[in-house]
């Protein structure tokens, strides 16, 4: 069996844990607040948490920076018409990698420490972050293939309070 023990065997014994006090048995996979949530990787940041939401009530859409890409609106599509999801919150954060260094710098980094070139990637680095952020919210909002009357909304997750700061977009 291909499974690196090693480097997993504390997740597999908290889920043991985590099965034995199982309570979301009954949950479908439709969103019950009818919220996705697009964030960053960031591991500071439980998108659910900062809503106050659990398990079940929403989807949660995660990558380097909470950009809008391709296949963002490809999951909210689906979200959308199958998932219940009639609101989506595009919510990046302060003191984010994506906003502080700027595309060329990552990849020289990646170059200078581990020998790799990256430069067919797109890190998609923001230089401003409201501006980005307005202009990720737009995409969606004009998205032609996006269920109808799905409200969208921008706000910034500050890492330091918990605060959620909503943006004019
Ligand atoms: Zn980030």
């Amino acid at each position: 069996m291909n499974f690196p023990f090693d480097d997993f065997r504390e997740l597999l014994t908290a889920n043991q844990q985590f099965v034995n006090g199982f309570q979301h048995s009954e949950l479908t996979g439709t969103a019950k607040k009818g919220l996705a949530i697009i964030t960053c990787m960031d591991s500071r940041i439980s998108p659910l948490a900062v809503v106050g939401m659990q398990a079940g009530d929403a989807k949660i859409l995660r990558n380097a920076g909470a950009r809008v890409t391709d296949d963002v609106l490809r999951t909210l599509v689906l979200a959308s018409y199958l998932l219940g999801v009639n609101r989506v919150l595009v919510m990046p954060h302060t003191d984010c990698r994506m906003a502080i260094s700027d595309e060329a710098s990552i990849h020289t980094t990646i170059r200078e420490q581990f020998g790799v070139d990256t430069s067919s990637l797109e890190f998609r680095t923001v230089a401003d972050q409201r501006a980005a952020l307005a202009e990720d919210v737009a995409r969606i909002r004009t998205y032609p293939l996006l269920q109808k009357g799905v409200s969208v909304a921008g706000a910034i997750y500050n890492v330091s309070t918990g605060e959620l700061e909503p943006i004019d977009c």
